[in-house]
C-alpha cells in the first residue's frame, strides 16, 4: 500500500524499488533486441552479397552482440532508475502526481 505523497499528498505513487527492478529488465531486453536486429541486419546483406558466406558465424555473433547489449541496457537502466533513487533507508516512492521522490521506513 502506498503512502501519501509528503509534498502533495497524493496517491499516486510508484514503488522505486519495483520501478528499478522493472528498468533494468526493460533496458536489458531493449539492448538485446537493438544489438541483434543490428546484426541480423548486416546478415541479410552480407548473405546478398556474398551467398559463399556462411550465416552461421553472423547469427552467433548476433547472439554475442544481443548479450552484451541486454548488459548494456541493464547497466543504463540501472542508472536511470538510480538517478531517482532519494538517499537513505527504507522504501523509496516517487509521486507522479508532483515528482517528489522520497523514502519510507517500514
Ligand atoms: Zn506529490
Amino acid at each position: 500500500m502506498a503512502p501519501p505523497c509528503m509534498r502533495c499528498h497524493s496517491r499516486h505513487l510508484i514503488n522505486l524499488e519495483s520501478a528499478h527492478k522493472l528498468g533494468i529488465a526493460a533496458g536489458a531486453l531493449a539492448g538485446s533486441l537493438k544489438s541483434a536486429y543490428g546484426s541480423l541486419y548486416d546478415v541479410r546483406t552480407l548473405t546478398v552479397a556474398s551467398s559463399t558466406h556462411l550465416p552461421l558465424s553472423r547469427v552467433a555473433s548476433a547472439v554475442i552482440a544481443g548479450a552484451s547489449g541486454g548488459i548494456a541496457g541493464a547497466a543504463a537502466g540501472n542508472q536511470m532508475v538510480r538517478h531517482l533513487l532519494p538517499p537513505g533507508d527504507g522504501t523509496p516512492w516517487l509521486c507522479l502526481g508532483c515528482g517528489h521522490a522520497f523514502r519510507v521506513l517500514a
